[in-house]
């Protein structure tokens, strides 16, 4: 990867030599690596550990979760918060798991569109829930540094199941503890 680094300073034009960029292949090789350690990561394995059976029949709401993901068709961040929200069938998950959960996703080349559906997907997979409800609300650096979009637009996206789809007033309950 370093190799590929110094041929990115050499094709857009820099001088590979100078003092400042000596150690830049090195320190981008690492930031990548921590970048996509959710590759290296297995969220089914991280949510086994961490469910344990208990009679709740609220809502349970992790909200303001901060992400940093990359984009995959320009490899520039995103970044700004989640909310996760189920409504528990028997099986309830540790309340910093899901924040976990959402890193491993975020910590991936992504759309923000695709992560959305990857934290709701896991979630119901492996808790059976009565419903879930994930809304992402982010900020795209390819948007706002290349001048496409307003600067400071938010993007939203959301993915609901069960319940939350199919009940108004669950959704707007969630809806209302997340504004
Ligand atoms: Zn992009």
């Amino acid at each position: 990867m370093e190799n590929l680094i110094r041929g990115l300073l050499l094709e857009i034009g820099e001088n590979v030599e100078r003092e400042g960029l000596a150690k830049t292949p090195v320190r981008v090789k690492e930031m990548y690596q921590f970048l996509t350690k959710g590759y290296r990561e297995d969220p089914k394995a991280l949510i086994n550990e961490a469910i344990y059976e208990q009679k709740y029949d609220e809502m349970i709401l992790v909200k303001d979760i901060q992400i940093f993901s990359l984009c995959e068709h320009h490899l520039m961040p995103f970044f700004g918060k989640a909310h996760v929200a189920y409504l528990p069938n028997g099986k309830i998950i540790g309340l910093s798991k899901v924040a976990r959960l959402v890193d491993m996703f975020a910590r991936r080349l992504q759309v923000q569109e695709r992560l959305t559906v990857e934290i709701a997907q896991i979630i119901q997979e492996n808790l059976e829930p009565k419903g879930v409800a994930v809304v992402i609300e982010a900020q795209h650096l390819c948007m706002q540094m290349r001048g496409v979009e307003k600067q400071g637009s938010t993007v939203i996206t959301s993915e609901m199941s069960g319940r939350f789809r199919a009940d108004p007033r669950t959704r707007e309950e969630f809806m209302s503890l997340i504004r």
